[in-house]
């Protein structure tokens, strides 16, 4: 049987030279992987009752939905700046080169809803940093992060679990 990282593939050199990018398309493309990958994720909160799963731009909304859908939960998307049409809160994050900027809809999430936060990969922990402050703004308890990959020299697990997170991840 095959495993979850096989089926993703390291693109060389983009989108800057030197960085190793872990493209989770192939996963995502691939029928038994995807399935594999949202049963997977979802392992750890077996008989645990969701309100929401909150997807991070842009491959947290493609496993978010999947999530969301089998915890009979609704989603909540956590968006690059001005993307949202309706009124939003926002936190910014620093990048390597720079700064982002994150939104969330100021009404979709109600206080002591119960969360669980999606994205594909785990690096430094700054844009689900950014994700968890905006839930917690709003008054959502989180239960957990998960991710397909996390990076674990980039030092993203220490910074979420120094948060009080539990993070869960396929792979690294
Ligand atoms: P962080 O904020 O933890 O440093 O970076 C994680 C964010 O950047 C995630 O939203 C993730 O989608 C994206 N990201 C960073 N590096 C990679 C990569 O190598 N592959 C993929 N698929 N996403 C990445």
């Amino acid at each position: 049987m095959t495993k979850v990282e096989d089926h993703i593939r390291t693109i060389a050199d983009f989108p800057h030279e030197g960085i190793m990018f872990r493209d989770v398309t192939t996963l995502f493309a691939d029928p038994r992987g995807f399935r594999m990958a949202i049963d997977q994720l979802l392992h750890p909160y077996a008989g645990l009752r969701f309100d929401k799963v909150v997807g991070l731009e842009a491959r947290g909304f493609i496993l978010g939905g999947a999530v969301a859908h089998q915890l009979s939960a609704g989603f909540v998307p956590v968006r690059k700046k001005g993307k949202l049409p309706g009124r939003v809160i926002s936190e910014s994050y620093t990048l390597e080169y720079g700064e982002a900027v994150v939104e969330v809809h100021d009404d979709a999430l109600q206080p002591g809803e119960k969360v669980l936060i999606v994205d594909d990969l785990l690096a430094t922990g700054g844009t689900a940093e950014a994700g968890i402050k905006l839930c917690e703004r709003l008054g959502a308890e989180i239960i957990g992060c998960a991710f397909i990959v996390d990076l674990p020299d980039l030092g993203g697990r220490k910074r979420l679990e120094a948060l009080g997170m539990e993070v869960h991840a396929l792979c690294a």
